[in-house]
């Protein structure tokens, strides 16, 4: 771990597991009640100058880019290792990493005179808030991690991260990497178990928690929070749904729908969890999902010329496969996949599922593996209507010959973003949040930043 700037040994240590083979590929340090105290003081203690100079801030966070963008080598395999995705798509996360602390050292901390005349000169201010937790899961822990971390450090805040138990390796790593380069305590990385987490959430220090995970977690986290008036962000679950136009060509937009749902397995939080097919498109739609199910490569993330990996972890594996075959047990058709591989890892076949409906498990809830439901339906209002029945709000889709028309659809659904003819394309300038059970607040772009800062009126009498 590290801990105002130095490395900081446990005595404790936990597993971490390659999911494509199942072995033990680290002992990862079980953070203690008294480190984590350590972390925090360390933290608190280095936002006193940290807030001081935006500048010196904003060429640390080049340094901290830079670091990334010349550790995509290093930091790539550990990260398939531990997460179990493509080589390939390891070193994109990376890279974007780099690219998201690039974009928000460059971004504008506003500074706005709202009054300016013969009784006084008011400004508003941003300040930092101070100590923040920030906690990832598992499935792009490093995308996570920066999308705290870069609008944190450039507001003026210092940071305790802590990513999850399932994939801490590259997090920590990442600290050592940057222990040169920002100064002892502006980020200190931790790891350990769920118990860590609310122990963060609870703890006196952070002035605000930046959270992604599960929805249950996240509202535990707002529930541990609230004592203490601490602000936070909660980018939490979804169960994004893509509805197919009447007018599409079902094989034009198969393959960008199966990558849309089937990217990182199936395991992210805004990738397409369920289809809404017109009838008469409905069986084409089906066949031409589960063709490219079919054809795609599954095996381990370090192998070349894989394209999806394991499922990252045991419960989550069991999750999918007790989804899917709930639906099965319901009268869904698995036309592609439906079970697990044997052998060793966390592998499930790329699975779609057909004759199934709202009110199963898999199209209700969020399944967050490579499993993904085709529903059929009536009319573009019936489809509108049961792609918003539900908690979740994260993201949607419409798809459509008529972009226009596709807007006009997706602009009726309730959710963070709607994309048309398209999903999941996440930019750094482009706010990013839930809606209802999905989230509270949003990263990314300006929004982002100022959600890391707190407005302070500066008055100046003149009178
Ligand atoms: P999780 O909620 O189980 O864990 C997330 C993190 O919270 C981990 O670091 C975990 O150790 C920690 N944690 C667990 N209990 C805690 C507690 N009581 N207090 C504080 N921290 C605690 O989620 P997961 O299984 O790691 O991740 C999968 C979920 O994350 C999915 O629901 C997915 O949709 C969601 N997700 C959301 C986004 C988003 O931006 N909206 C992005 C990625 C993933």
């Amino acid at each position: 771990m590290t801990i105002g700037g130095e490395a900081a040994p446990t005595e404790a240590t936990f597993d971490v597991i390659n999911p494509a083979t199942g072995a033990v590929v680290a002992a990862a340090p079980d953070c203690g009640r008294e480190q984590l105290d350590g972390a925090m003081e360390s933290a608190a203690k280095a936002f006193r100058d940290w807030r001081l100079d935006e500048g010196a801030r904003r060429d640390a966070l080049r340094a901290v880019a830079d670091v990334l963008s010349s550790s995509v080598d290093e930091l790539a395999p550990i990260l398939t290792a531990e997460q179990g995705k493509p080589l390939r798509d390891a070193r994109r996360e990376v890279a974007g990493a780099a690219a998201w602390c690039r974009y928000f050292a460059d971004l504008d901390l506003p500074r706005e005179v709202i009054q300016d005349d013969a009784r006084a000169l008011v400004e508003v201010l941003r300040r930092p808030l101070g100590v923040v937790a920030a906690i990832t899961p598992w499935n792009f822990p490093v995308t996570l991690a920066s999308w705290k971390l870069a609008p944190a450090l450039l507001a003026g805040n210092t940071v305790v991260l802590k990513p999850s138990p399932f994939t801490p390796l590259s997090s920590l790593r990442l600290g050592e990497l940057l222990r040169g380069v920002l100064p002892p305590g502006v980020l200190n990385v931790v790891s350990g178990g769920d118990d860590l987490g609310a122990w963060m959430t609870g703890h006196p220090v952070p002035r605000k928690i930046s959270f992604t995970g599960s929805v249950a977690t996240g509202k535990r986290v707002a529930a541990a929070a609230a004592p203490d008036l601490k602000r936070v962000t909660l980018e939490l679950g979804g169960n994004d749904p893509a509805i197919v136009l009447d007018d599409v060509d079902p094989e034009a937009v198969a393959d960008r729908l199966f990558w849309a749902a089937f990217a990182n397995n199936g395991q992210v939080c805004s990738a397409i969890k369920r289809v809404y097919v017109p009838e008469a498109l409905y069986g084409k739609v089906v066949d031409a999902l589960a063709d490219r199910a079919r054809a795609v490569r599954v095996g381990d993330g370090a192998a070349e010329g894989t394209e999806l990996g394991p499922v990252n972890n045991r419960p989550q594996f069991e999750r999918v496969a007790e989804l899917v075959d709930d639906a099965v047990r319901g009268g869904a058709r698995a036309v592609s996949g439906g079970s697990a591989r044997p052998g060793d890892g966390y592998f499930f076949e790329p699975t779609i599922l057909a004759d199934v409906s709202d009110g199963t498990r898999i199209v209700d809830e969020e399944q967050f593996g490579p499993a993904l439901p085709v529903i059929a339906y009536r009319d573009v209002d019936d489809a509108v209507e049961r792609a918003n029945a539900t908690h979740f709000g994260l993201s949607g889709s419409v798809w459509s010959g008529d972009p226009d028309r596709g807007a006009e659809v997706a602009a009726r659904l309730e959710c963070g973003t709607a994309w048309t003819n398209t999903h999941l394309v996440l930019q750094p300038h482009q706010p990013f949040g839930g809606a209802k059970w999905s989230g509270v607040g949003v990263e990314n772009g300006p929004w982002g930043l100022l959600a890391f800062t707190e407005l302070q009126v500066l008055y100046r009498s003149r009178g």
